[in-house]
């Protein structure tokens, strides 16, 4: 299938090809149609299926074609999307995507000063795309209202969850119009995920592609099993024998474990940034250009600061640290092997990471590719982890491993993420 087959209008179709799109992933070949016959939508995708396109492409299709019948300052459409870095994503896409039509959007996030947003609401926009804490403080301000809204965009809604903003989508949602199009998207659907589906879609049809189990299929992946005093060695051999010239993702999981880890990359000689939710806007949106942009080799980030990241061909990923949640995993090695390009994840294991590499196994049904560290690295030896690999019931899948005490997070709402889709389909939900 190509775009051409989507019954989509011609200045999306020459902004399509200008962006050298052919042919539409799976998730935007289901949820395409849907949209624009007007339904609801309960799409399980994550980031790299090319979701963002899936809502954005036919959205503004269905505002072209009844432009200019609303009252001059309304907002038509909001997006609300969980982290800053995924809003400017947004933005950027919805601006490539309707470059030949005279819809206006604007983005907001907090961190940054308010004013530019409120004049650039105040100069009238038909799509907003906001993170929740902003949003409810300009709407408090009475700066927004979206009482004229008819279409409304919850992005990465198990994401709003993991970071604590489902009151305020909730209190956001209670000030929407009753009548208005509904399109949801969550890379898993846990239990609170379904209820709040539940609430916002009005008969929706749901479209399940690439659960995140098998995302991870089109990713090579190895693990080293190193001891934490070894791991710096081993990564300044991969950058210098291993990895080209390529650029590399590296996650830890904690803000002063990326601070620390490009600090020891830029002693050893190599340009590295870190980006995390600690850094001012402008520093993080710095960080990402200089990686995009080549000016910078590594870039060290959080889970929650390398949400919506979008590095088209980025070759490597390397989780310096394991993150403790399964799925974790998955969306970060989802950063690699994007749109279809081949990509390699390497993770480094300690002893006390071992049972979350048996979690990881268990939701990917596979074992990850054990290599051996050079004899000349190792100053603590490690040793190897066999796991017995048996198929898993999703559903009935046991408390994960406890964690060492020491990392323990204080509230972890992750463990409630359990169920996933397992087929691509469209059905009624
Ligand atoms: P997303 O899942 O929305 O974060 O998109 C992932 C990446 O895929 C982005 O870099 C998009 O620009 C790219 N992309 C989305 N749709 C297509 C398509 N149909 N063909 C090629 N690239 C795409």
């Amino acid at each position: 299938m190509t775009f051409n087959d989507l019954n989509l209008i011609e200045p999306i179709l020459r902004a399509l090809q200008e962006e050298g799109y052919t042919n539409p992933t799976p998730v935007q070949e289901a949820a395409i149609p849907i949209v624009l016959n007007r339904n609801d939508l309960l799409a399980c995708a994550q980031t790299g299926t090319g979701k963002t396109a899936a809502f954005s492409i036919p959205m503004l299709q269905l505002m072209q074609a009844s432009a200019g019948k609303q009252p001059q300052q309304a907002i038509r459409c909001l997006i609300l999307t969980p982290t800053r870095e995924l809003a400017i994503q947004i933005g950027e896409s919805l601006a490539a995507y309707g470059r030949h039509l005279p819809l206006r959007h604007t983005v907001i996030f907090g961190g940054v000063p308010q004013n530019p947003q409120v004049q650039a609401l105040k100069r009238g926009v038909d799509i907003l795309v906001a993170t929740p804490g902003r949003l409810h403080d300009l709407i408090q301000q009475n700066f927004i209202r979206l009482n004229q809204l008819e279409y409304f965009v919850l992005d990465e809604a198990d994401r709003m969850l993991d970071m604590g903003f489902i009151h305020d989508v909730r209190k956001v949602v209670k000030l929407l119009p009753e009548r208005r199009q509904n399109l949801f998207f969550s890379a898993t659907m846990p239990e609170e995920i379904q209820k709040l589906a539940d609430q916002i879609l009005r008969n929706p049809l749901k479209v399940e592609v690439t659960p995140v189990s098998s995302t991870a299929e089109k990713v090579q992946q190895f693990v080293y099993f190193v001891a934490k005093p070894d791991k710096r060695k081993l990564l300044d051999w991969m950058l210098r024998q291993k990895m080209g010239n390529e650029p590399v993702l590296v996650f830890t999981r904690t803000k002063h474990g990326a601070d620390r880890v490009a600090r020891e990359m830029q002693k050893m000689g190599h340009t590295a940034e870190a980006i995390h939710g600690d850094k001012a806007q402008n520093a993080r949106q710095r960080a990402l250009s200089n990686f995009k942009s080549g000016k910078t080799r590594i870039l060290v980030a959080t889970d929650i600061a390398a949400r919506g990241i979008d590095i088209d061909q980025l070759a490597f990923v390397l989780n310096y640290e394991l993150p403790n949640v399964p799925e974790t995993y998955v969306h970060r090695i989802g950063r690699t092997g994007r749109a279809g390009n081949e990509g390699t994840a390497f993770s480094f294991c300690m002893d006390d990471e071992k049972p979350y590499l048996k979690d990881i196994q268990k939701l990917i049904r596979k074992e990850v590719a054990i290599l051996e560290t050079p004899p000349n690295l190792v100053s603590e030896p490690v040793a190897v982890a066999v796991f017995e690999s048996k198929p898993v019931q999703q559903q009935n899948r046991k408390p994960m491993n406890p964690m060492p005490t020491s990392d323990k997070p204080k509230n972890s709402r992750n463990n409630r993420r359990r169920r996933f889709w397992s087929k691509t389909k469209t059905a009624q939900a």
